[in-house]
């Protein structure tokens, strides 16, 4: 079920999270609107994925992206955060983040304490950096969908 989607091709703009600190933590997630969420399919799992990203105009970066439920809907809507692996110089909410996730690292986990949590993230960096550079990864980075003008929205193609 988490493979079946993918590759998965999404955009939209970058809105407020609901402030679980993933900035103070040095990995902030740039969180899509309740309504691009709502457009993913209802059946693709929660869990950790990898893929590529790219805000506004700007260079295609490797990223790892959550999909799990989102505590401000009581767990029953998702939310899908995307954290870019590259540093900005500058905070981009309002901007329209593109995305294509390629592959799936693994399901949502619960974590005794804040440094298991920030650890299992690294890991799952890494995970993604190596993974993005196979070539079935890599080719996506190159996907016309990157370079299209907004509203041409086409997934899965
Ligand atoms: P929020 O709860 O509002 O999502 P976060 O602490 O998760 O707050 O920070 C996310 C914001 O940080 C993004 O919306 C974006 O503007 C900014 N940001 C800066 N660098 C990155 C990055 N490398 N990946 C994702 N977001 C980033
Ligand atoms: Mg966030």
């Amino acid at each position: 079920a988490a493979m079946r989607h993918l590759p998965y091709f999404c955009r939209g703009e970058v809105v407020k999270g609901f402030g679980r600190g993933s900035k103070e933590l040095g990995i902030p997630t740039a969180n899509f609107s309740e309504q691009v969420v709502e457009s993913f399919p209802s059946d693709i799992s929660t869990g950790i994925y990898y893929g590529w990203a790219c805000v506004g105009n700007g260079d295609v970066h490797k990223m790892v992206l959550s999909i799990g439920w989102n505590p401000f809907y009581k767990n029953i809507k998702k939310s899908v955060e995307t954290h870019i692996i590259h540093t900005f110089k500058e905070d981009f909410y309002g901007e329209i983040l593109s995305i294509v996730i390629t592959g799936y690292i693994r399901p949502e986990k619960n974590f005794d304490s804040v440094e298991a949590l920030i650890s299992a993230i690294q890991e799952d960096i890494e995970e993604a950096k190596r993974q993005l550079d196979l070539p079935e990864h890599l080719k996506l980075k190159e996907d016309n969908f990157f370079h299209l003008p907004e509203g041409k929205i086409v997934n899965n193609h």
